[in-house]
């Protein structure tokens, strides 16, 4: 089925009491494993692609400086990968732009392909805010495409999505925030943060979640709430990671008792990307010590000497680089090509098969209604 808006898979889960895990892809060899495992739980699947992931798919390497025209071919390429093995899939797929820095951004994405967009004006005061995301909101819901916004500050850092401390949200001012954009969802800020290191035993202010819900409720207006910089930072793998070689200090995440419990208080969406970045790190590293012969290797021996040289790194990212064709159009010239492929699909799926199960979205593919998205704009337009 080609892919569908956000708004229809936030419907269902909010409907019936469960989340839906949202996880980024940097890859092509990503966006399959992570839509060939929600095929085997029957699950709805949201992938997102990063505003830089987009300038990285584009082709730049250097992706912290990707130009819009970088994004504008990134957003094609991380889109045309999606329909490829989404299109004929019998589960509903979402393809939603994560952290869009400006209109611009949000632009490329959609018209690159994508199903949804976030707009992240977060840093501005609260009525720019509102202006830039009112604005993208149109544009969006003209086309069919799912808008969600961000109110309030996550620390921590996420490419070039960067706070020291984080400002909870206020919320009245999200309900507020939900009246003036007409956004699909809101990502607010709750006790998660971005990136590896969340400190230890973080306790999420579920109340925030909980009030804004019940205000929607009564005011009846629509709207998820998203949990960002929700990883899990499985111990498991930091430790793995370390013992093959890494420097990885002080990670911790968010425990999945805590993203469970928030769930019936209000959550329906919860962004993962640093659980598969440090999945999939662990497997090259692992592919390296037990092959040491392919470390020379003339394809992928340069990815060995990235691993070696940036050991407190575990963005793939960054090891990538030397496999672009791969990255980028899913090309394997190679066998030895083709392992490191298989090291980054193994690795999305034994973090998103368990976050499945865990979220409760197993199974729940046929609950959701199959709006594209010129449906979903004359909806948008009648409401
Ligand atoms: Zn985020």
């Amino acid at each position: 089925m080609p892919l569908i808006p956000l708004r229809p898979v936030m419907e269902a889960a909010m409907k019936h009491g469960y989340a839906q895990g949202a996880f980024n892809v940097n890859a092509v060899a990503q966006a399959k494993a992570v839509i060939e495992v929600h095929e085997m739980f029957r699950s709805p699947a949201i992938l997102q692609g990063a505003d830089l992931a987009n300038g990285f798919m584009g082709g730049c390497t250097d992706f912290a400086h990707a130009s819009l025209e970088n994004k504008k071919i990134g957003a094609k390429n991380i889109a045309a990968a999606v329909r490829k093995y989404g299109e004929n899939s019998p589960i509903p797929i979402v393809l939603h732009l994560d952290h869009g820095r400006d209109f611009d951004s949000c632009v490329a994405a959609i018209e690159g392909g994508y199903t949804s967009v976030m707009i992240d004006g977060s840093s501005l005061p609260f009525e720019e805010n509102v202006e830039l995301t009112r604005e993208v909101v149109r544009y969006a819901h003209a086309r069919g495409v799912s808008v969600e916004g961000e109110l309030g500050v996550l620390a921590g850092v996420e490419d070039h999505v960067f706070a020291e401390n984080s400002t909870y949200t206020n919320p009245l001012a999200a309900v507020e925030f939900f009246k003036k954009t007409g956004v699909d969802a809101l990502a607010i800020s709750y006790g998660t943060m971005h990136g590896a290191s969340k400190g230890k035993n973080v306790k999420l202010r579920k109340e925030i979640a909980i009030a804004i819900r019940e205000c929607l409720n009564h005011e009846g207006i629509f709207g998820a709430l998203v949990s960002h910089g929700s990883s899990t930072v499985p111990q498991y793998i930091v430790d793995e990671i370390n013992v093959l070689g890494g420097c990885l200090s002080n990670a911790h995440g968010i425990s999945i008792e805590e993203l469970k419990a928030a769930i019936p208080c209000g959550i329906n969406k919860i962004n993962v990307d640093t659980d598969i970045r440090l999945a999939v790190t662990r497997n090259m590293k692992e592919y390296f010590a037990a092959c040491p012969q392919k470390r020379t290797s003339s394809s992928v021996g340069p990815i060995y000497d990235l691993l070696e040289a940036k050991r407190e790194q575990f963005d793939p990212r960054v090891f990538l680089p030397p496999i672009m064709d791969t990255v980028m159009y899913g090309k394997i010239p190679d066998q030895d090509v083709a392992d490191i492929v298989d090291c980054v699909e193994r690795g999305v799926k034994e973090v998103v098969g368990t976050l499945i199960v865990e979220f409760g979205s197993f199974g729940r593919a046929p609950l959701v209604e199959q709006t594209g998205l010129e449906e979903m704009a004359r909806r948008y337009k009648n409401a």
